[in-house]
């Protein structure tokens, strides 16, 4: 895709394709066993639309998204083409992903007491062709249509493969599972987006999409990246609160907060080793949320969630290094995220849970 329309920053794209090239270049192909399993699969709590329930998630294998493998690079905290083929993938493989996935947990989700959410992720854009073509999409449409226990599900993609046919498409085998796209928007800043993340999206794109899906009643769950690069921790809060906002006021379903992780070959990565970026501190993330709920009840109708990769370790979100500091904050993330009340976050912020809320504080405009 070109970047041509979006408004970029050319040093940084430079920089980027540099590491992706490193990136790939240093990349074993993967054996025949490999692609015929999935990148990942697990099942754990998670936040249904209307109750606490389970989730089935399934990481494919594909040929990496197009984003990242085209010329602008890819988005600078992203390494997730570490786990893609980059080259065409034989589609038989991603089935075969797929059977892999269910056969081993199948048993475990039907006889779970709870209901799933199952969310098929594929480092890229699920309605891609060049990454899963139609008729692989409507295979896995099909077998999560004979499982009653799985009310929703979930897919990702770039807003520039969402047409009118593939929503069609799932509405059609799926008529009766809450279904979401969820779309990398980051934040609703485009400068923030297009120069710092690299993204190559527009605010009205992704606007253009929003409508699409709710047109032909697609849910639409948006990530945000908390904390992205070239922010410092109270600038990161802001922006994340205005995006709260504004997305739940143009009523979207579900909002995912992702706080940034260190990803092998990224920009971002090379930015955490020159000390020029921290991942962001939990008490910044908790402070944003308390500050999105304070007097909103516009967010009463949105499902807000984050399951933080590499939480509590330097290279993911953190405070200090202590396990119990970040185990404690992890675990009211956890809470607030199954019971949607932000009042769990209130009560540990107001109660002081470790000396290091000092430093933070003395910190938070400078890093
Ligand atoms: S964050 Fe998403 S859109 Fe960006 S390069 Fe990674 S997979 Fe592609
Ligand atoms: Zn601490």
């Amino acid at each position: 895709m070109s970047t041509k329309k979006f408004n970029i920053n050319l040093q940084l794209i430079e920089k980027i394709k540099d590491f992706r090239f490193k990136s790939i270049k240093g990349k074993k192909s993967f054996t025949q066993i490999q692609l015929d399993k999935p990148v990942s699969f697990w099942i754990k709590e998670d936040r249904l639309l209307k109750k606490k329930g389970k989730e089935f998630t399934i990481i494919l294998r594909t040929k990496g998204c197009s984003w990242a493998l085209g010329d602008s690079g890819g988005c600078s905290m992203c390494g997730y083409i570490q786990d893609s083929t980059i080259e065409k993938i034989d589609q038989i493989h991603i089935m075969n992903q797929i059977d892999y996935a269910f056969k081993e947990k199948l048993n475990d989700i039907i006889t779970d007491e709870d209901d799933f959410i199952i969310k098929i992720f594929n480092s890229g854009s699920f309605f891609d062709d060049n990454e899963i073509s139609e008729e692989v999409r409507e295979f896995i449409y099909k077998k999560i249509a004979t499982i009653p226990k799985i009310i929703e599900i979930v897919v990702e993609s770039r807003v520039e493969y969402i047409t009118v046919e593939k929503l069609k498409k799932i509405k059609k085998v799926l008529p009766n599972k809450y279904t979401e796209v969820a779309i990398g928007l980051e934040t609703v800043n485009d400068y923030i987006r297009n120069n710092y993340i690299n993204k190559g999206l527009n605010f009205k794109d992704f606007l253009n999409a929003l409508q699409l899906c709710s047109e032909h009643d697609i849910g639409v769950r948006v990530y945000l990246l908390f904390k992205p690069p070239f922010l410092n921790e109270q600038t990161a809060i802001e922006d994340c609160v205005e995006s709260i906002l504004a997305l739940a006021k143009l009523k979207v379903n579900t909002i995912s907060i992702n706080p940034l992780n260190i990803q092998k070959n990224s920009l971002v990565e090379y930015l955490f080793y020159q000390n020029r970026y921290r991942p962001p501190w939990f008490y910044s993330l908790f402070k944003c949320l308390i500050k999105a709920y304070r007097d909103n009840d516009v967010l009463k109708s949105v499902r807000i969630i984050s399951s933080p990769s590499g939480a509590g370790t330097k290279k993911g979100i953190h405070n200090c290094l202590k396990r119990e500091c970040n185990t404690l904050m992890s675990k009211t993330l956890e809470e607030f995220v199954l019971t949607q009340d932000v009042n769990c976050l209130i009560k540990i912020k107001s109660e002081v849970p470790c000396n290091c809320l000092l430093k933070y504080q003395l910190q938070k405009y400078f890093i």
